[in-house]
């Protein structure tokens, strides 16, 4: 069939599964199928179903394009996914416009560190903007570990970056001037409620924030006083209706904390630092 009968097809089989932007998905899906890009789809007019239908029907059981396709841009860069991870958001770019606003001379910042690194979207998009830093990445999973490792020698930043298997802080020494994270900040209870894709899909653990959402902050910021070098900042992403809490932990430990909004204007990201 022809490109745009494909198009047309792949879109309302999409629609039918509740698929939210059929035909921008089914002109991505077309494209990986047929191992080209979007130019290329245009020029193609013999398109055998049998090439499409094994992606078309993951998708249409609401896998994730993402793992789908095996990566995801973040910070204009591109990240291999797998299930072991998190798929990187444009709502978590917010900490990295954070970082970069914070500290104004991004030459002064040598030590970077990521909790719960996932794929290393968060520390290889910094080791992007602050040329002189050296990068650690934690994560509990190995998997997780390992692919950040993957995305880092892919990206170029093998030399700078390490990562490690451990949970949150426990397995660090040493002092950061730039900590970024992450965490899990769903309630556990509401897990059940998310979308398909995220709920079957993408691992509890980097999303499971334990009964109130909040453990993973606990941990974390119990752990900044040893781990945040003098005049450094950490950065932290939180979930919509979550700031007034985690701003109340912060500033418990003794820390000042400043929100920084996303694109959508919903506060995002914490900057923390001392008094
Ligand atoms: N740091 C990774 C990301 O932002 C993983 C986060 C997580 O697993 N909660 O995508």
């Amino acid at each position: 069939m022809k490109t745009a009968e494909a198009v047309t097809l792949v879109a309302a089989r999409l629609a039918a599964a509740g698929i939210e932007e059929p035909r921008r998905e089914a002109r991505i899906l077309l494209a990986a199928a047929l191992q080209t890009d979007a130019a290329g789809l245009l020029a193609c007019d013999d398109i055998d179903e049998a090439i499409f239908a094994p992606l078309l029907a993951r998708r249409e059981a609401r896998e994730p394009l993402a793992y789908i396709l095996g990566q995801r841009e973040f910070w204009g860069l591109t990240f291999a996914t797998s299930t072991a991870t998190l798929i990187p958001r444009p709502d978590s770019e917010t900490l990295i416009e954070a970082a970069m606003a914070t500290f104004p001379d991004p030459r002064k910042i040598r030590r970077i560190l990521d909790l719960g690194t996932g794929t290393g979207c968060l520390l290889l998009a910094a080791l992007h903007e602050f040329p002189e830093a050296f990068g650690t990445g934690v994560d509990l999973s190995p998997a997780a570990a390992a692919l950040a490792q993957t995305n880092a020698a892919r990206l170029g930043f093998s030399q700078r970056a390490a990562f490690l298997t451990g949970s949150w802080a426990d397995a660090l020494c040493g002092q950061f001037d730039l900590i970024l994270s992450n965490p899990p900040y769903i309630p556990a209870a509401d897990l059940i409620g998310l979308m398909p894709e995220v709920k079957n899909y993408e691992p509890a653990s980097a999303l499971d924030g334990g009964a109130d959402g909040l453990a993973a902050y606990r941990a974390i910021i119990t752990a900044l006083p040893a781990l945040l070098a003098p005049n450094g900042a950490a950065i932290l992403e939180f979930g919509i209706g979550q700031l007034d809490e985690v701003v109340e932990l912060i500033e418990n430990a003794g820390f000042i904390a400043t929100a920084r909004a996303d694109l959508a204007g919903h506060p995002r990201a914490l900057i923390i630092r001392a008094k």
